[in-house]
């Protein structure tokens, strides 16, 4: 991908802000290489992948995601549904359904939208979803993979992150990887994404903060990500010059939505920085599209 030039160099001789990643402009190329590839497989099996987002309740919170993921669905030219249970569904009554969808031939890819509500065990139920349709990467099974470095259905938000790095161009081969965040669906995958690319990686989390060592960790970041949910958590001067910050965080604050790092004072400091919004969130989307491809071809090679 190639950065805009978004900045330029400052006249008082300090160091040119951080060159953007933008997420819009990374998730367009996505596209693009995402929908050759579907014509390919169009062209080969005569039908394209459908996918199943099944969401209790219909809770508001989860309506904006699902219908980005419809847009992004349509225009990739995946067949993309929405599925919605009753709020007081049984656990026993949720999986007998997915069940009934790992056995439908014409469904390839399942998600399972989170919140849930209380009366559903989350891990165990995604446990349920067949591993080959399991398009968030959540299961089990595919997370056993990962580690060995033999599934293609990674977590859709560190594979977002990883697209980010390396549209920066960075070699991430021995460079030192901070991970900020060590959630099961974020900082876990990701850092063990890093490590299959070989780069020395240090994952912080609430026990780090405590101990005061959270900024001595960060600005040794060569490769800094950042996945917490707290606004302005990473200060700008911790960050190393010279580095790559990838901000995860979503946080509402007043009207506005803000991620993890002091965005402006980082920019000084970082060679290229992902803004928040528009910079993970897009190319999230586009990843869950690719994990449907994905599961596609996994399951029409059987
Ligand atoms: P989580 O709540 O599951 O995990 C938070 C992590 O932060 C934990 O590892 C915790 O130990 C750590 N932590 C908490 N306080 C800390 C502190 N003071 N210092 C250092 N570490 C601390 O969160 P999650 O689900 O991984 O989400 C993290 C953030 O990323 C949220 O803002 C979420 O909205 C956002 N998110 C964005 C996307 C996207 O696509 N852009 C996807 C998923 C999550």
């Amino acid at each position: 991908m190639k950065i805009p030039e978004s900045t330029s160099q400052s006249e008082s001789g300090f160091a040119a802000p951080a060159k953007l990643l933008d997420g819009k402009l990374l998730s367009a190329q996505l596209k693009e290489q995402l929908k050759k590839e579907l014509s390919d497989l169009r062209e080969r099996f005569g039908h394209v992948p459908a996918l199943v987002n099944i969401m209790i309740g219909e809770p508001a919170s989860s309506c904006a995601y699902a219908s980005s993921q419809k847009k992004v669905a349509g225009e990739i030219g995946i067949e993309y549904r929405l599925t919605s249970l009753p709020l007081e569904i049984s656990q026993r009554d949720l999986i007998a359904y997915i069940e009934k969808l790992n056995k439908d031939p014409h469904i390839h890819g399942i998600m399972l939208h989170k919140p849930v509500p209380k009366q559903i065990d989350y891990r165990l139920v995604a446990n349920h979803v067949d591993p080959a349709k399991d398009l968030e990467g959540i299961n089990v099974e595919n997370i056993g993979k990962m580690i060995l470095g033999e599934t293609r259905i990674i977590p859709c938000t560190p594979a977002a992150v990883m697209e980010h790095i390396k549209s920066s161009g960075i070699n991430i081969r021995g460079k030192e990887a901070v991970v900020v965040g060590h959630s099961e669906i974020v900082g876990k995958p990701l850092s063990l994404l890093l490590l299959e690319q070989y780069a020395t990686v240090t994952v912080c989390h609430v026990a780090t903060h405590e101990a005061g060592k959270l900024r001595e960790h960060v600005s040794q970041a060569d490769i800094l990500i950042v996945a917490v949910g707290k606004p302005a958590l990473i200060k700008g001067d911790w960050i190393k010059k010279g580095s790559v910050v990838i901000d995860v965080g979503i946080n509402r604050v007043g009207d506005r939505i803000e991620g993890d790092v002091e965005f402006e004072s980082a920019r000084r400091n970082a060679a290229y920085i992902t803004p928040v919004p528009g910079g993970v969130g897009p190319v999230t989307v586009v990843m869950l599209m690719r994990n449907a491809i994905e599961a596609f071809k996994i399951q029409n090679r059987k």
